[in-house]
């Protein structure tokens, strides 16, 4: 054990870390979290699906009845890939977004997130760059952080990624000799952004994918909760060689079951299953038998629509409000998911202006968050998955009232 460093921190294991935990700095959703709970704070920070809505006495009878009936199983150690009762079931989700697949190409994990540890452990040396959109998910930002890679953003508008600004990216990049691993990308109702790729786009991108060998990782954790139209059907469904699909029950059931999947190809698949094993040596087999249950005899397509009417009207109630309420402003326009990115006014900084709309009663992600190179001040991220339609309204007249305040000074 050493003496810390004065000024360093109180750890006195502070000197002995590895250098990769450089990057592990609690991340400004989390740290937001123990404010934004208190009942009297409008939260429109976290991303949490309304479980409330599940029938969650029917939910743990279905518990029950595993255990009755399959308890000791149910209680074991199991395949490090996920039960194949379970795999069988996700092809039928899959199909749902025109994808195809065998039943060995699927690899359960504890939620999607796990997967891309998995595959960031994979591919990822120190050094190597991620592209990934501008902005992106924080949570895989932190991963890609983890194992030293380099996030390279690249610009979206209302219909995603831009295909020029990601092949101009690219041979930047290349001439500047950097290895570049993985094109990670959020498609449908994209976390923070709220946009969708567009069809033409999705082919573009895979087509600039291909050419360059570069491997997409398409993390699809929002498609089937579309408001008013599906999107586009999956890039993975004209692409079984050059992409890793993502998927997970977090958000179409419960995410408390930590379930979620990684489809891949052959090769990859081997590889992933040997490191799941080698970190978690099995997914949870209760969860499993209970996600299986519920997905052969529950109407979990219903559940869904449930899901989509609720979301679509928080998001209405969000739209409606900010026309309302900060007309001269511009956001985007989400068809599904959870989240409208907002951007400020010129010279307004959405982290600094936070801890005044905390004391208004009212949270919100600073965009900040969603990229790796501190740009976004001006912007920030509402979700509008969580509180009543009464309160989103209530939470963006405060919000208004605090982006009025701040653009007085
Ligand atoms: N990817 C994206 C884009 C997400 O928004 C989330 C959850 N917020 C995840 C992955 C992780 O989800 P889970 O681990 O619950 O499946």
């Amino acid at each position: 054990m050493s003496i810390p460093r004065e000024g360093t921190t109180l750890d006195p294991w502070y000197d002995q870390y590895a250098a990769r935990t450089a990057g592990l700095s609690g991340s400004e959703v989390r740290s937001l979290f123990a404010v934004a709970s208190r009942p009297e704070v409008v939260s429109l920070a976290g991303g949490m699906p309304f479980v409330s809505a599940l029938p969650l006495e029917a939910i743990g009878a279905r518990m029950e009845r595993v255990m009755a009936e399959r308890g000791a199983t149910a209680l074991q150690y199991g395949a490090g890939q996920g039960t194949p009762e379970l795999r069988e079931r996700i092809l039928e989700v899959m199909a749902l977004e025109g994808i195809h697949a065998g039943v060995d190409d699927v690899v359960v994990t504890t939620g999607s997130q796990q997967a891309l540890d998995l595959v960031a452990k994979l591919f990822l040396d120190p050094g190597d760059v991620v592209l990934a959109e501008s902005p992106s998910y924080v949570g895989a930002l932190g991963i890609f952080r983890s194992y030293q890679a380099e996030v390279a953003h690249i610009p979206m508008d209302a219909d995603g990624m831009i295909p020029a600004a990601l092949t101009e990216r690219i041979q930047s990049l290349r001439a500047a000799g950097r290895p570049i691993k993985l094109l990670y990308l959020i498609p449908n109702f994209q976390n923070p952004g709220g946009v969708t790729l567009s069809s033409e786009r999705r082919l573009e991108i895979i087509d600039i994918a291909r050419s360059n060998g570069i491997l997409i990782l398409e993390d699809n954790p929002y498609g089937l909760l579309w408001f008013d139209q599906a999107p586009p059907q999956a890039m993975r469904s004209v692409d079984s060689d050059g992409i890793v699909y993502l998927g997970s029950f977090s958000k179409t059931f419960a995410p408390g079951f930590r379930v979620g999947w990684a489809l891949a190809p052959h090769g990859i698949r081997e590889k992933l299953v040997l490191a799941a094993e080698a970190s978690i040596l099995s997914p949870s087999a209760i969860n499993q038998m209970v996600i299986s249950d519920y997905l052969s005899s529950a109407d979990w397509r219903g559940q869904i629509d449930v899901f989509r009417g609720l979301y679509r009207e928080r998001r209405d109630a969000m739209i409606d409000a900010l026309e309302h309420y900060l007309p001269d402003l511009s956001w985007t326009l989400p068809g599904g998911g959870f989240y409208v990115w907002l951007t400020l006014s010129d010279g307004l900084d959405a982290k600094g202006m936070l801890p005044r709309a905390v004391k208004e009663l009212v949270a919100y992600t600073p965009g900040t968050a969603f990229f790796a190179d501190g740009d976004g001040r001006r912007h920030l991220r509402l979700a509008f998955c969580y509180p009543t339609p009464t309160d989103i309204r209530e939470g963006i007249r405060r919000l208004a009232s605090v982006v009025r305040q701040e653009q007085e000074l």
